[in-house]
């Protein structure tokens, strides 16, 4: 893939706070990227020196291969080719729908029937045909949402950015808007930089997630990836739900860590190379772990095996969410559960919490 963003070792500094910290990020023609990360991590300030906005400290930062901002020099904002959605997207209330989107290009002096392709087709686009001569306070949530969104296509920019453009939509619409929103970016298949701190959201969205804590990017890789192999103990506990536990390593076997643990032995992927000694954090994540009532525990099985008695069992429609103590009162803990529907244990039942080797993870 052609690299249409480079980000190389920046570095934004406010006083004497470093808000970005040596970021170097690529990101490929026609790829959707999202900055994921907690309130304050840089995610924003990231964006806006794309944008020009902000310049550098150190780093510099390359479009199709050509310097836009270093330290030295920032290509203005306007002559960047590319469009901007914020979190107050504020469309124009006293102009119709198909003002809002045009009044940009008459600005520029596009001529009156190019305006009026260029419009109808973005449009289509973005699912706002028929809607044209409303004023955007007659517009639901998520359909002023899509003429913020036809706003910046309608430049034709080579890449979008957009920063947290659904937080003010009600949940549901947020939820339907995330579906909505990649198929309209893909239809257009442009190159999208997307500033979130949902996570679901990054998920599903994104090609690339990068996450982000204390100006830095943690790791960057494929949502799957990212949820189903993280490498650390921050994006495992960031994106979904996570059980860790704290051991040292006891040996090495079929290529996989034994971990020992204070209730009891675990067998788990050995991501991060440990050898036997090391004082090691594994990652479990709920729905890969199986109860079976403790009377069918297989009596014989060491590893991945843990008697645990459950201490809260909620339905939650498609999934049972289960708190599982497993080990003694001292030594003990509780693990998160999923399983599917329907409940098959309730509180104080005693059971086997186990869960394959593969499936359990080395993070740091
Ligand atoms: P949020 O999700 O809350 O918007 P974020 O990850 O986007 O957070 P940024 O807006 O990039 O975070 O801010 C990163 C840090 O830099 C924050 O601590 C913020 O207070 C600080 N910061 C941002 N802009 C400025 C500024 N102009 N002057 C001083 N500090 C700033």
């Amino acid at each position: 893939m052609t690299k249409k963003l480079q980000l190389l070792e920046i570095t934004k500094r406010f006083g004497s706070f470093t808000a970005v910290n040596d970021v170097s990020l690529e990101i490929g023609e026609g790829e959707f990227v999202s900055l994921l990360g907690p309130s304050g991590c840089g995610k924003t300030t990231t964006l806006r020196l794309i944008a020009g906005f902000e310049k550098p400290d150190a780093g510099e930062i390359l479009l199709d291969g050509a310097p836009i901002s270093s330290s030295s020099f920032v290509l203005p904002p306007e002559r960047r080719a590319m469009g901007m959605v914020f979190q107050t997207y504020a469309v124009w209330p006293h102009m119709t729908v198909y003002d809002n989107v045009a009044y940009g290009l008459r600005l520029r002096k596009v001529p009156q029937t190019e305006i009026k392709e260029r419009v109808a087709k973005i449009f289509q686009t973005v699912g706002l045909v028929g809607q044209e001569a409303k004023y955007p306070s007659q517009l639901s949530g998520g359909q002023q949402q899509r003429v913020a969104l036809a706003r910046a296509l309608v430049y034709e920019p080579e890449v979008l950015l957009l920063d947290e453009p659904l937080s003010n939509l009600d949940a549901k619409l947020r939820e339907a808007m995330r579906f909505e929103m990649r198929r309209i970016l893909e239809r257009t298949g442009i190159t999208v930089v997307y500033v979130t701190h949902n996570q679901e959201e990054a998920l599903v969205l994104s090609d690339r997630v990068a996450v982000m804590k204390d100006g830095k990017i943690v790791e960057e890789s494929h949502p799957e990836t990212l949820y189903a192999a993280p490498k650390t103990k921050f994006v495992a506990d960031f994106i979904g739900l996570a059980n860790f536990m704290e051991g040292t390593a006891e040996a090495v076997e079929d290529g996989f860590l034994i971990v020992r643990c204070p209730w009891g032995k675990v067998k788990c992927v050995n991501s991060q190379l440990n050898r036997v000694g090391d004082r090691v954090t594994v990652l479990i994540r709920p729905e890969v772990i199986s109860l079976l009532p403790a009377s069918e525990n297989d009596s014989g099985r060491d590893v991945n095996c843990f008697a645990g008695v459950i201490k809260e069992a909620s339905f939650t429609g498609s999934i049972v969410e289960y708190f599982v103590g497993v080990g003694s009162d001292e030594n003990g803990t509780t693990m998160r559960v999923q399983s599917p529907a329907p409940r098959m244990f309730s509180a104080s039942d005693r059971v086997c919490v186990s869960f394959e080797a593969k499936s359990a993870r080395v993070v740091v």
